[in-house]
């Protein structure tokens, strides 16, 4: 029962509307005005044109005044021009949504000229000689003062919603839809007023004959804005209903002149009763169809997590922001925002509180930033576009209220700030260097907001370039391995190398990894250096065996990017086709790779641990899952990282620490490596806590392959005879 309540209620629109529903709806009447709008400024062209050749000629022939003649001839149908053509450019404006200074000028010249025509009523009565003797005059001039009032009001609002319009204002739906109703009310008054005309003058002047063919008219407009017109069915109804009831009193009472046939009568009713039906059924439909556009629209615009614009919307927005509008860009600024320890509370809370985290957060932001356009771009990243004004102050609130979200893991933001110069600069690219200004806030010594700069600047053309020039720098060899000693702790004899990768670009110079190793990361195409590595380093191995002059294991680093692609069917294709020994090489993985995707890193573990590579673990230490790693991976080495040294001199701690590390690795048989060796003293340190090897500068900085063989022919460098 309540159901069926429900649908009643729904069928004649009595259910709020969202508001884009209602904004559709507006739309939709706007555009069904223009058609109509079409039809009744071309159809009264032709009416003048006909009331001319008909009329207008031949009286003023006959010698008729001439004002006289074509004001009584053609004054309504002017009216009726002017204001089909002033609603046709009103709705041609409103549905563009476009600021064209021609068409609003057009309509305000044309609705001057109706308002115009509307004083001149006095001339109609003057003219047409109407008296208000009988009531069917009185009713006449009723209607046609109705007529006349209804047209001014139009044009009055008409013009007062262009010149908001033309000082900036959006299209108000208010505005509008006044401007619609009485477009409405002034076709129906019309209708009536023809048809009822028509009625009761075929009953004076053709004795009593029936003839109101006329009639049409009114059911025509009343088919307009009943049906084309999307008014809420009960409106409609209401309109409709008041209109024919009137209507048909008023034949009714002109009877006594004549005979109001009872067949009409019934045509007269079935026609009302079909358009409230009719009206009924393109209001569900329009709304079935506004429903529809919404939730496309919504699935396309917004972020469906966090309710915010989607990223590619934000940008789209932005453009048409930046090119429409006038605005300083220095009073604007792009935000690029990372919430710091998200991954540690998403592990450690669970994906739903993760998700849940994500969404306060963009609440947050919405409340905070007032005329902003803000949008997630991906993961935990968001994006804002507002006013450059309070920005710290803003920022340090929200990361306070983010602070308090969770009081254990307390998250925090870093965010990276950029003011547009160039209104063309694609969005894109804006939003890019507000990241790199995040990306180079490090940690939460620097604060949590930096300002895109000029050195940032010129790191970012060369991040850009080394993305873009990549393919060609392998190519042409730029990339070189330079390649860094490792030696045993017992003897200090050369073990091994580690190859370093160093770009010598014809324009940049030499350039180390800090600067292209993050930016090929960051593209997805650091598989390529990483293998153009593999190979370098193959082909100097496969030179020395062929040359019989000492070789030594290398170990290469690979990246967790590098996982995404088969990695290791290509590592394995490279080794093969050099016909290196696979111990020869050593692959090393950073700790911080294994906390993504674990399946698939340990799959591809397997698969290399099969193939006979061995698996160093690079950087260890350095990472916050350190030992999880070690429990859920099978290393080879463990490299324990430079830090671990770090005022090392006079610091029992660290010593401690680092005897503790390799005891516990030894445990669980896994060897040990010490990056960063500068001093014996370290050294001997190391050798008597069992660290198997050394790497550092006081056995070998990174050298170009070159030096590192003379170094051996110097003897200043000594193959160890156990290499392994
Ligand atoms: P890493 O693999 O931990 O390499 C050791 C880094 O420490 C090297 O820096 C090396 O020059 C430096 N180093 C070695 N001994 C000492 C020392 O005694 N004192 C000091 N202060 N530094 C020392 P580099 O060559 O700048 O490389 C930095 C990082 O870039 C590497 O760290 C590695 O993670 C990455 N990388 C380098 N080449 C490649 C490559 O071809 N592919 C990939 N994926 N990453 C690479
Ligand atoms: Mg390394
Ligand atoms: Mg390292």
């Amino acid at each position: 029962m309540k159901r069926i309540w429900q649908r009643i209620r729904d069928a004649f629109g009595f259910r709020k509307n969202t508001k884009y529903v209602g904004e559709y709806l507006d739309t939709a009447n706007m555009r069904s005005s223009i058609y109509m709008a079409i039809v009744i400024a071309v159809l009264e062209i032709w009416l003048i044109a006909r009331q001319f050749h008909k009329y207008v000629i031949p009286q003023l022939k006959g010698g008729s005044p001439f004002f006289q003649t074509v004001f009584l001839n053609t004054s309504n149908f002017w009216l009726l021009m002017s204001l089909g053509i002033v609603m046709f450019v009103y709705a041609l404006l409103y549905v563009s949504n476009k600021k064209s200074s021609a068409r609003l000028f057009t309509m305000l010249v044309v609705a001057c000229v109706s308002i115009v025509i509307c004083l001149m009523i006095p001339f109609e009565f003057k003219y047409e000689a109407i008296k208000f003797t009988s009531r069917t005059n009185v009713i006449k001039a009723i209607l046609k003062i109705s007529l006349y009032a209804t047209i001014f009001l139009f044009d009055a609002f008409v013009i007062v919603a262009s010149i908001y319009k033309y000082k900036g204002g959006t299209n108000k739906a208010l505005l509008s839809v006044i401007v619609i109703s009485l477009f409405a009310l002034a076709c129906l008054i019309f209708g009536i007023m023809v048809s009822y005309g028509d009625f009761v003058s075929s009953a004076k002047f053709d004795s009593g004959e029936y003839q109101h063919k006329q009639i049409i008219c009114f059911l025509m407009m009343s088919i307009y804005v009943g049906c084309l017109l999307v008014w809420r069915p009960y409106v409609s109804i209401g309109i409709l209903g008041a209109i024919f009831l009137g209507f048909y009193f008023l034949l009714k009472s002109a009877t006594g002149i004549r005979q109001f046939p009872e067949g009409d009568e019934i045509n007269y009713i079935t026609f009302f009763v079909s358009l409230t039906m009719i009206s009924i059924s393109t209001y569900a439909q329009r709304v079935e169809e506004a429903k529809k556009d919404e939730e496309l629209e919504l699935l396309a615009t917004r972020d469906t997590l966090t309710g915010l614009y989607a990223y590619e919307y934000f940008t789209t927005i932005i453009s048409r922001k930046l090119r429409d509008s006038n605005i300083k860009l220095e009073k604007w600024i792009f935000l690029f925002m990372d919430i710091t320890s998200f991954k540690v509370f998403n592990d450690q809370k669970g994906f739903e509180e993760g998700n849940k985290f994500l969404k306060d957060v963009g609440d947050f932001l919405t409340k905070s930033f007032r005329n902003a356009i803000i949008s997630r771009q991906s993961d935990d990243h968001y994006v804002v576009f507002c006013p450059n004004h309070n920005i710290e102050e803003i920022l340090t609130s929200i990361n306070e209220g983010i602070e308090h979200l969770d009081l254990d893991i307390r998250p925090g933001i870093k965010v990276g700030g950029y003011v547009l110069r160039d209104k063309n600069e694609d969005p894109h690219l804006s939003v890019e260097k507000a990241r790199y200004a995040c990306t180079e806030l490090k940690d939460a010594r620097y604060g949590i907001f930096l300002k895109y700069d000029q050195e940032m600047h010129d790191n970012y053309r060369k991040i850009q370039y080394v993305v873009r020039h990549v393919d060609e720098a392998i190519e042409k060899g730029y990339i070189r391995a330079y390649y860094q000693p490792v030696a045993w702790a017992k003897d200090q004899t050369i073990c091994g190398a580690e190859a370093l990768s160093r770009w010598i670009d014809p324009k940049y110079g030499f350039l180390t990894p800090n600067i292209f190793i993050g930016a090929l990361e960051d593209s997805q195409l650091i598989y390529k250096l990483d293998l153009a590595m593999l190979r370098i380093v193959c082909r100097d191995l496969r030179f020395n065996m062929d040359n019989n002059l000492p070789v030594f294991p290398v170990s290469i680093n690979f990246s967790r990017h590098d996982f995404v692609v088969d990695i290791v069917s290509m590592i394995d294709e490279v080794v093969n086709e050099y016909n290196i020994p696979k111990h020869m090489i050593h692959v090393e993985i950073t700790e911080s790779a294994l906390t993504r995707d674990e399946d698939k890193l340990k799959a591809a573990m397997d698969r290399l641990h099969e193939l006979g590579y061995a698996i160093w673990l690079d950087d260890f230490g350095s990472g916050y899952s350190s030992f999880n790693v070690l429990k859920d991976f099978n290393f080879d080495v463990l490299k324990l990282d430079m830090k671990f040294l770090v005022g090392f001199e006079g610091n029992e701690k660290a010593k401690t620490l680092i005897k503790s590390v390799i005891q516990l690795a030894d445990q669980i048989g896994i060897k040990t490596l010490c990056e960063g060796v500068e001093t014996q003293e370290q050294a001997e340190f190391l050798h008597k806590v069992h660290c198997g090897r050394l790497q550092g500068w006081l056995i070998g900085k990174p050298m170009p392959y070159e030096e590192f063989k003379e170094k051996i022919i110097s003897k200043q460098l000594t193959i160890s005879k156990e290499i392994e």
